[in-house]
């Protein structure tokens, strides 16, 4: 007996396949009225929806557009507390001197397990809402070897994007013993940790880990079966975005403070530069120029951040807006690098993007056209949501 259940979405106004041999062979692959059909978890045909061929069960989607459900490949969601009162104060002009991430990591440390997941859980539902269905996050608010790897164990119940990133900040009880803490990560934690996760990274900035420390955790996180990542060039220049280039870091992530040696280094490489601009809306700090990226031919994903302290937004529609209104992007350029770009930060052929074959991850809006997400900034437009085939949202 075969069990297969199909399913058409058609009357699309405007679908978008990130395929370039598709429609209108533009990299969104752009396809006017068109269907999709899916057959369990995949995706097995796109075309023009008159074309469309028989199927178990039919949804209209009355002139609306679909495009790829949101791969957000960049996010900080094994946490507990809050920092209201930090940010209040941040946006309010008042100095705040209590301690930032270690605010976090002191919260993560008291909370149980349960307490843990069950924060994980509620914004990964939210980001759903919002049309992700692909979502990496990592650990970094732990910052012992037993804090480092539940958080792991835990994200790894509920996404196969699974970052290890005990070098996050040297915490407090380490502050005079640096080396030591690079000893440990990249020792006993990072041997408790790698069973975990997909991915290593590391916050390789002024007042986090210098290049060569950064070198050291990554090379240790390869040797463990992980690959790497990196936090690269936020809050200033620095050796972030040529390390991730010279260990082939699937991404190298904020790329805020460039140089031109940084932007061709890039350019000649497959790391994708992910651009988080909630954390400059946040901070009210300078804007990633997204714009010279893709002029020199670098590869940009889009992602949240989403973090307690420094972009605390789970909104890929809200980030793809900023984007286009202060990044110099254009609607169809921030739409791809938030699903065909972050799927490439992910190294994943299979999602972020609707081709037969791909997991049938799609975003129903209430708009006619991809578009809207930056014209109609704020508005929650993600009207279904299907990942795996399922109908979620
Ligand atoms: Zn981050």
């Amino acid at each position: 007996m075969n069990s297969t259940v199909s399913t058409v979405i058609d009357n699309i106004a405007a679908l978008v396949t990130n395929d370039p041999s598709s429609g209108d062979g533009s990299p969104l692959g752009l396809v006017r009225d068109a269907a999709v059909v899916i057959e369990d978890a995949r995706v097995v045909w796109t075309g023009e929806s008159s074309k469309a061929p028989a199927t178990d069960n039919r949804v209209d989607a009355e002139g609306r557009a679909v495009l790829p459900g949101f791969v957000d490949s960049h996010s900080h969601l094994l946490f507990a507390g809050d920092r209201t009162e930090e940010f209040n104060a941040r946006m309010s002009g008042r100095p705040y001197s209590a301690g930032g991430i270690r605010t976090t990591v002191a919260a993560t440390r008291a909370a149980s397990d349960t307490d843990l997941e069950a924060n994980l859980t509620r914004y990964l539902a939210e980001a759903l809402r919002q049309g992700t269905t692909t979502l990496e996050t990592k650990s970094g608010y732990g910052l012992t070897t037993a804090d480092e790897a539940r958080a792991l164990r835990i994200a790894a119940r509920h996404t196969d994007e699974v970052t290890y990133l005990g070098a996050h900040v040297v915490p407090a009880e380490f502050a005079d013993d640096p080396a030591g803490y690079v000893s440990l990560v990249t020792g006993e934690m990072l041997g408790a940790c790698a069973p975990h996760a997909r991915w290593i990274d590391v916050f390789c900035e002024r007042g986090a880990f210098d290049g060569d420390q950064a070198r050291a955790i990554l090379t240790a996180g390869r040797q463990a079966g992980l690959h790497p990542r990196v936090h690269a060039n936020q809050l200033s220049h620095g050796p972030g975005v040529r390390l991730a280039v010279e260990l082939d870091a699937a991404s190298a992530d904020h790329c805020t403070h460039l140089t031109d040696a940084d932007v061709d280094a890039l350019a000649g490489s497959r790391t994708v530069a992910t651009l988080l601009p909630g954390a400059e809306f946040s901070t009210r700090a300078e804007w990633p120029d997204a714009r010279r990226l893709l002029d020199a031919g670098v590869t940009v994903a889009l992602s949240t951040d989403c973090n307690p302290g420094s972009s605390f937004t789970s909104s890929v529609p809200f980030c793809i807006a900023l984007a286009v209104r202060d990044m110099g992007m254009t609607p169809d350029e921030a739409v791809w690098s938030a699903t065909a770009g972050g799927a490439a930060a992910l190294r994943r052929t299979d999602v972020g993007r609707i081709t037969p074959g791909a997991y049938a991850d799609l975003t129903l809006l209430d708009a006619p056209s991809h578009v809207h997400l930056a014209y109609r900034p704020g508005v929650p437009l993600v009207r279904a949501v299907w990942r795996r085939g399922v109908r979620v949202v």
